[in-house]
Parts: structure tokens; C-alpha cells; sequence
């Protein structure tokens, strides 16, 4: 493959004819490579190798596209905090196409920042470098937590200042997806009233994600089928995030995919102590989007893809058929609470050191146990406002007969024994050896989350003095977020305390 010849599909394109603009990306003065990841390249059957850092500035600036690509702005609608907004869209974002991986596996792959589209609106299409890297900051983590992510593929500098508050310099991203499609996108159709288009969307969705579901001979049962599908990966998702004390922070319908695929994380961030309100996006103002708020906001997102699936579901002129699509989709909206609570307990399980049950034997008494379990552990967290991560990490410690590091973070140790005695009732009827058992606890309660002192500080180097070392070795630090390294000790500390009260987070738009 000729380095300008990426091998480029584009089924959305044909698939879905109405949903989006062609587009050209901006010039970029004066680019430059500021992140390349390489693994990834080569994990798309690209060959990073034949790049120059020239030649990779030229492409990934969008100054001198693949001769494939074939850029476009897609469609979306959304609601944002609540309020619907018909008509959004890449307005600062360009798909260039499709690559199958070397999985083969279909992966979009998309400029970020690369200039006006014909969805832009007031904006002036850019981004500003510091936001691009937070970006790759938090996918690579994500990846490295085992969470399904977008990805960053790239980011150059442009060369030009972007305006916000202040002049930034300016960068673009080249994403890498299992696809950008949005609840938003379903949205977009629904609102105009163009069933057409939104069934062939259903059915390009359909085809990537849910393949199994393509030979379903009856359109209603197609787009039933996805509602559910995307209710059981974001069940996932969510209590992936939540096991993590990841907060996403903008969660509107626009930045929910039907990949399940966390997407569009501008100010997200991660708890430091356990606290369920806990809010750091400064636009946030309701804490819609707090952390304990999110699972309840994804039921919410599966409501509004819900509405927009029912006019494939049943005539819309016809009302008792409609009634009855609406009973359909309920079914589905409701049981969203019950496939996280399933889904949460399951990594909650393996994060308390407690064995999963075996086979498909249910047993909703050791459910409402383990729930209790685990709660009664948040709440002690909560209560002594402990660091979530670390005491997820060093209860692994405790698992072996180690208490002193997990002691150490709670003012009031005492109020641990009670829970500790229940904790080990409770793992001495899996039975099991506790060193083995410290060990898995270790692979799922990681050392390291993406602190959010240590993004800030490396974003303000690289994005004030150009100085990108402290990026590049947290980034490092973050691709292997169970192992602990003595070098890497200030990775793993949380922020003082008066930093993470008045941290804020920004869309960095
Ligand atoms: P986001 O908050 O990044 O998910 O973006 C929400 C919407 O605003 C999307 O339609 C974006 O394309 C659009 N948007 C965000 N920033 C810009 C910008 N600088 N220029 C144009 N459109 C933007
Ligand atoms: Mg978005």
C-alpha cells in the first residue's frame, strides 16, 4: 500500500446518502507531527514505517489527504442537557473513510479540528491543541483499562493560533472509531420525518455492529433488534466507566454511540475521593452529567434513540400500532436498569476479589448480597471521602493479609473492621488462595487512572512551552495502568485536596 493510498471504503457514504455534506479540511500553515501512534497505524494495515514525520504532518493536518479519502461531514441531531437541537453535525470534523483493520474489523477515520463544514454554525471548526491531547490522553487510557474507546491515530499542530479565551495553537486529530454513528444520528432523521433515510441507517448500523441482526427479514424487528443491542453495550460501557470512577462529563445524545464506544470525552475526568455528585465540567451547572448521575442519563439517551426508532416500528398514522411500538420499546428502556445493575456487580465482583458465579445459574439472593457488599463498601469510601481508585487498589493488598496501605487512607480505620470481617466471610465460601486471588484483583483495580493534576500539567507544557515530554511519559505511564513502578509513584498520587475542589473541566471548543 503507497503511503497516499489508505485503502479507504465508504459504505456510510453509500449507505446513507442523506446524511452528510462533503467537506474539505482547512489549510494548516506550518504542521507539525506532535503524536503518532504507531501500534495503531499498523493495527489498521497501515504502514507507519514509510511515513517521514514530514510526510505524517502533511497527511494528518489534512494538507495532503490519502488519494482515497473522501471527506465528509456527517449529520446528527441531538440533546444537549435536555434540549433537542434538530441539526448538528461534524462542524468542526471530517470522515475521511473506512479501514478494514487487521482483524478485519471496519474502523472509521476522522479529522478532528480540521476546519469549517457546512454544519458549523457560528464555530470556527478548529481545536486547540491542549483538548486534542486530553483526548489522546484519556483513549489510550481508556484502551488501557480494557474499555472500549475511540482512539487517537494522530494529532499535528497546525501552525495557527485558534481563538478562545485566549489565543491557543491550533491542532488537528485524526480519530480512529468503531464507527461515529450517534443516538444523535437516528435523531437527525426522526426529527426531519424521513423514514427512508433513517431505515437505511438503521440498516448501515445494523450491518456494522449488529450484523446477526441482518438477515431479519422485517424492518421493525431490525431496529428493535439495534435499541437492544445499544441498551446492552452501553449497560456495559456504563459500568465499565462507573467501576472506574470515569465521568464523561457531556453525555448528550450526539456523544452516545451506537458502537458502545466512549466518544466525544471532552471534559470528562476521573474521581478522586468517592463522591456519587461529583461534577467537573465547569458548563455542567445542574450536574446532569455527574457520576452518579450517568446511568441514569444513559436510560435517558436509550429513551430519546427510542423515539426516534418508532417510526420503523409501526405506522406513525396508525395509533394503536403505535401504542403498542411504544410498549415494545418500553420493555427495552426498562430493563436498561436491570442489565447494568447485572453488569456492574459483575466487574464489582471481580474488582471485591469475589469469584463469578458459575455457569448461567442465577442467584438473585447472593445478588442482593453482593450488591450490598459492594455498596456498604462505597458508602465507607464516601463517608471518609477516600480515594477511589487507590482503595480499590490496595483492598487487593488487604485480600493477602496486607490492611496497613488500605487503612492508611481512611482517617477513621475503625470503621473498616466491621465490613473487612464481612468481606472475608464472604471469601471464604468461594474458597480459593488469597495470593492468586490479590493477583486477579490487580488486573482489574488499576494503579494508575489519567490524574487529573498530572493531564493538566502535561497538557499546559506542551500546549505553553511546547514542551512535550511530560505528555509522552504519562502517556507511557498510562498504557500500563496495573503495574506499579517506583518511577511512577506521582502518577499514582491523587491531587491535593484543594486542587480537585476547584478543578474544571471545559469542552475545549
Ligand atoms: P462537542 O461538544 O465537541 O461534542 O460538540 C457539539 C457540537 O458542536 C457538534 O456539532 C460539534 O461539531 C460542534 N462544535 C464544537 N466545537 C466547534 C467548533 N469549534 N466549530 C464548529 N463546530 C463546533
Ligand atoms: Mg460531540
Amino acid at each position: 500500500m503507497s503511503a497516499l493510498h489508505f485503502g479507504f471504503d465508504h459504505s456510510y457514504a453509500r449507505d446513507v446518502p442523506a446524511g452528510f455534506r462533503p467537506g474539505q479540511p482547512a489549510r494548516a500553515p506550518a504542521p507539525q507531527l506532535v503524536f503518532l501512534n504507531r501500534p495503531l497505524a499498523r493495527e489498521l494495515g497501515l504502514d507507519p514505517a514509510a511515513w517521514t514525520d514530514t510526510l505524517a504532518a502533511d497527511v494528518f493536518s489534512g494538507n495532503r489527504l490519502p488519494e482515497d479519502a473522501r471527506p465528509i461531514a456527517q449529520a446528527y441531531a441531538g440533546h444537549q442537557f435536555g434540549g433537542f437541537s434538530p441539526q448538528l453535525g461534524d462542524g468542526r470534523a471530517l470522515l475521511l473513510g473506512e479501514l478494514i483493520d487487521r482483524q478485519g474489523r471496519r474502523r472509521d477515520l476522522a479529522f478532528k479540528g480540521s476546519g469549517r463544514t457546512p454544519f458549523s454554525r457560528g464555530g470556527d471548526g478548529k481545536a486547540a491543541l491542549g483538548p486534542m491531547l486530553r483526548e489522546v490522553l484519556i483513549g489510550e487510557a481508556l484502551q488501557a483499562l480494557g474499555v472500549p474507546t475511540t482512539r487517537a491515530l494522530a494529532v499535528v499542530a497546525t501552525g495557527e493560533a485558534v481563538r478562545r479565551d485566549r489565543p491557543l495553537p491550533g491542532a488537528v486529530l485524526t480519530r480512529v472509531a468503531a464507527s461515529h454513528l450517534r443516538v444523535g444520528s437516528l435523531q437527525y432523521f426522526a426529527a426531519r420525518g424521513e423514514a427512508d433515510s433513517l431505515a437505511r441507517l438503521v440498516d448501515h448500523a445494523v450491518a456494522r455492529h449488529d450484523p446477526e441482526l441482518a438477515t431479519e427479514p422485517d424492518r421493525a424487528a431490525r431496529a428493535l433488534g439495534l435499541l437492544l443491542a445499544v441498551a446492552r453495550r452501553q449497560a456495559a460501557l456504563l459500568a465499565q466507566w462507573m467501576n472506574l470512577g470515569f465521568i464523561h462529563g457531556v453525555m448528550n445524545t450526539d456523544n452516545m454511540s451506537l458502537s458502545g464506544e466512549s466518544i466525544d470525552f471532552g471534559p470528562c475526568a476521573f474521581l478522586e475521593a468517592y463522591d456519587p455528585a461529583t461534577v467537573f465540567s465547569s458548563i455542567d451547572q445542574t450536574g446532569r452529567y455527574a457520576y452518579g448521575n450517568q446511568p441514569h442519563i444513559a436510560r435517558w439517551n436509550l429513551a430519546r434513540l427510542a423515539e426516534a426508532l418508532l417510526p420503523l416500528l409501526a405506522p406513525p398514522e396508525d395509533d394503536a400500532a403505535q401504542q403498542r411500538a411504544v410498549d415494545r420499546v418500553m420493555e427495552v428502556i426498562n430493563a436498561f436498569p436491570d442489565l447494568y445493575a447485572a453488569e456492574l456487580l459483575r466487574g464489582q465482583r471481580a474488582k471485591l476479589g469475589l469469584a463469578p458465579l458459575a455457569g448461567a445459574a442465577a442467584d438473585p439472593e447472593r445478588d442482593r448480597a453482593d450488591t450490598a457488599l459492594g455498596d456498604a463498601w462505597l458508602n465507607l469510601l464516601q463517608n471518609q471521602a477516600v480515594d477511589f481508585t487507590l482503595a480499590w487498589r490496595r483492598l487487593a493488598y488487604a485480600a493477602q493479609g496486607q490492611e496497613a496501605p488500605l487503612r492508611g487512607l481512611f482517617a477513621e480505620p475503625a470503621a473498616l473492621d466491621p465490613w473487612l470481617l464481612r468481606w472475608r466471610e464472604r471469601m471464604a465460601q468461594d474458597g480459593g488462595d488469597a495470593s492468586g486471588r490479590a493477583v486477579a484483583m490487580r488486573r482489574v483495580n488499576p494503579w494508575l487512572i489519567p490524574r487529573n493534576h498530572r493531564v493538566e500539567e502535561a497538557l499546559e507544557a506542551a500546549s505553553e512551552s511546547g514542551d512535550l515530554s511530560p505528555f509522552e511519559e504519562l502517556l507511557a505511564a498510562l498504557a500500563e495502568p496495573f503495574d506499579e513502578r517506583s518511577d511512577r509513584e506521582r502518577y499514582a498520587e491523587p491531587a491535593p485536596r484543594e486542587v480537585t475542589a476547584r478543578y474544571q473541566t471545559f469542552c475545549g471548543t
